[in-house]
């Protein structure tokens, strides 16, 4: 049965990656999700469903337009592959339990500002809102309406700390150093983790891109790094691993 259930998650989160694909990289330019229908973004050439099957069809067609023959963007199988993999290991992880679905919601999460905010260095709103539109609605099915409500105090506070942070920041670099989408992000988090966790995750998050902006800045001068994939990677860490988190940090306070 687990096998099952374990394959399922894995194909239906191979499709959801390919729909979280076209939503990541269609709502930054204001283009509809349905229409036009998944084409060859080089010759227009409609794709037919045996086109549309996640990672398959990539492999089937050799990674190349069947029309054109123009090589295909990699993106689209590692994404769909991602997605079915984070799937899987949420029900590995949790079982059909609060936490696996809420694991489900955040790998979509993760996958959506991974590639609208390496792509077009863009948070969407309506996928942050919905993320804590269903794990309110999680919380008042799990728990009751009152800890679905109570979790929005630390959600503001987390918003407060990174808009006086991201200021700061401002101020010290002259430039813009926290963007309105991870402010925004920061409300997820505090309402996703509670405090102090919102916090362990946003110290995660600046060590996980500390390499990255580092390597860029050899590279490519004065270009921007993104910092949404690292908080919305640090917050899934923090979010799965939460009870080791949890002891590091009794763990710090008690030898501090
Ligand atoms: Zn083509």
């Amino acid at each position: 049965m687990n096998i099952c259930i374990s394959i399922f998650l894995f194909l239906m989160g191979m499709v959801m990656g390919s729909f979280y694909m076209v939503v990541a990289l269609r709502l930054p330019q204001e283009e509809s999700l349905i229409y036009p229908g998944s084409h060859c973004e080089y010759c227009n050439h409609p794709l037919s469903w045996f086109e549309l099957i996640p990672v398959f069809s990539y492999l089937l067609q050799k990674g190349k337009c069947r029309k054109c023959g123009h090589k295909l963007s990699m993106g689209y199988p590692i994404t769909e592959l991602a997605t079915g993999i984070l799937f899987t290991f949420s029900y590995l992880q949790f079982g059909l339990s609060y936490h696996f679905f809420l694991s489900i919601i955040l790998s979509s999460l993760l996958i959506i500002i991974f590639v609208s905010d390496m792509r077009y260095m863009i948070i969407l709103d309506s996928p942050l809102i919905l993320t804590v539109i269903l794990s309110m609605i999680l919380r008042i099915i799990y728990f009751d309406l009152k800890t679905a409500l109570l979790a929005f105090i630390p959600a503001i506070i987390t918003f407060v700390i990174f808009f006086i942070i991201g200021k700061i920041g401002d101020k010290m670099f002259q430039r813009e150093s926290l963007g309105g989408g991870d402010i925004k992000l920061s409300f997820v988090m505090g309402y996703i983790l509670g405090l102090p966790m919102a916090i362990v995750a946003f110290i995660l998050a600046t060590f996980l891109a500390l390499p990255y902006a580092v390597g860029y800045l050899f590279l490519k001068e004065g270009h921007e790094v993104p910092f949404g994939p690292f908080l919305i990677s640090a917050l899934w860490i923090v979010f799965v691993f939460y009870d080791k988190f949890n002891l590091l940090i009794n763990w710090l306070f008690l030898v501090g």
